[in-house]
């Protein structure tokens, strides 16, 4: 029987935790562990030794995603997945990705301790490269899996020296033979820590994630007129910085129209000339646009391209606002936010509602699985950082809702 008081084994999960930090550790404390090189390739054989010794069966596909597959009673029902990432920013965090990979591995020694069998098979999954920082783009093989993009993109991806993600798979052993995808699989839940501050400022361990927000980004240039910084009179310029200032505070508050707020950033500018002497003539920005419904983030893309029209109108200013990409939102499977709830209440622990702010593996698989995600707290909300942190007793409540959102979408036997 698996009930209430089936639960993650903390110390055990949080021990297996240090002893995969050490590969790829950082002298700040960090863990840093590129996709596709020796250290990951270390990673994945200690993953899945430990996996073996658990009892799965491990099997690779030709994007190098790993899956340990704990039978169930029914072999021919489609599994019940849950998994994460191993690799990390070059200077990342000991549990970004780590985490969900590892709960997974936890909820199966726990299964395996209390003696639960599950009807349908349960698979703990690597994705390959989630972060993208070798090959600049992030999330490809959970992608190829999903069927978001072709096998051939993703093994003929190419790194900063030319070598293809299909080599660099070859080169760590890790290029499997198994298909990528087009299998049906019953549910996927992904455990992470929340790389947000919302969790730990409400003193909540668990975090029920609705859906990730979708994101929309823009370059917008502002063109003025050079001009000599002693000589022209105020009211004869078009100082194209003064333009963008008045953008940039404008698109800031716009982002304060709406409930919930859409988050906005303009985290680069860039001025020519650039001389302390001379009036800007062109300034160009980055515009970051972020918020769970699509709808909304359109409207608010609206709102902008107007702000900036008019203070171009009243400036005299040329201006072009260029969407330089584009992410859908996420909204998470009704039957796998409810079953990731349903676990917190068995297990007595609090939750709240949550979106995510980043983009993760789920979010692909939520195109081809019902799919759902848990978040626990992480200090301060740090993360992509060698100081990123997360309670034990945090980490081991996200792997005992992850075990009971499972086992109720898996059946106990
Ligand atoms: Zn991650």
């Amino acid at each position: 029987m698996a009930d209430g008081t089936t639960r993650a084994n903390e110390e055990r999960l949080w021990q297996t935790l240090m002893d995969l930090a050490k590969i790829g550790a950082t002298p700040g404390g960090g863990v840093g562990r590129i996709a596709l090189t020796e250290d990951d390739r270390k990673a994945r054989d200690q993953f899945v030794a430990w996996c073996k010794e658990a009892g799965c069966d491990v099997r690779v596909d030709r994007m190098g995603n790993i899956f340990a597959r704990r039978p169930g009673l029914d072999a021919d029902r489609p599994p019940v997945m849950t998994g994460s990432h191993l690799d990390t920013q070059p200077l990342g965090g000991r549990f970004d990705g780590i985490f969900g990979v590892l709960a997974g591995l936890e909820v199966v020694r726990s299964l395996n301790d209390a003696g639960i069998d599950t009807v349908a098979p349960l698979d703990i999954v690597v994705w390959t490269d989630e972060e993208g920082v070798r090959f600049s783009a992030g999330m490809v093989a959970s992608g190829v899996f999903a069927g978001k993009y072709d096998l051939d993109y993703g093994l003929g991806i190419v790194d900063g020296d030319g070598v293809t993600f299909g080599e660099a798979l070859k080169t760590i052993g890790y290029a499997g033979t198994e298909d990528v995808g087009g299998i049906p699989v019953e549910a996927f839940f992904e455990a992470h820590i929340e790389q947000g501050p919302i969790l730990e400022n409400d003193a909540i361990p668990i975090g029920v994630v609705l859906g990730a927000q979708g994101q929309r980004c823009f370059r917008v240039t502002v063109e003025g007129e050079e001009g000599h910084a002693g000589t022209l009179p105020m009211e004869m310029r078009r100082d194209a910085m003064l333009g963008a200032a008045r953008m940039i505070d404008a698109i800031n508050g716009i982002a304060f129209q709406y409930d919930p707020h859409p988050v906005i950033t303009v985290g680069l500018v860039n001025v020519r000339p650039n001389s302390p002497n001379t009036i800007p003539g062109q300034v160009y920005f980055s515009i970051d646009s972020r918020h769970p419904d699509n709808d909304t983030l359109k409207a608010v893309e609206a709102d902008m391209r107007a702000a900036c029209e008019t203070i171009a109108g009243d400036g005299g200013y040329g201006l072009d606002v260029e969407l330089v990409s584009e992410r859908e939102s996420t909204v998470f499977h009704r039957d796998c936010v409810e079953a990731v709830a349903d676990a917190a209440d068995t297990a007595d622990l609090p939750y709240r509602e949550i979106y995510s702010g980043a983009g993760h593996d789920a979010c692909n698989l939520a195109l081809c699985a019902p799919t759902g995600m848990i978040f626990v707290p992480c200090e301060g909300g740090i993360s992509h950082n060698e100081r990123e942190n997360a309670r034990p007793s945090d980490l081991a409540a996200g792997c005992t809702v992850l075990m009971h959102a499972m086992l109720n979408r898996a059946g106990v036997a």
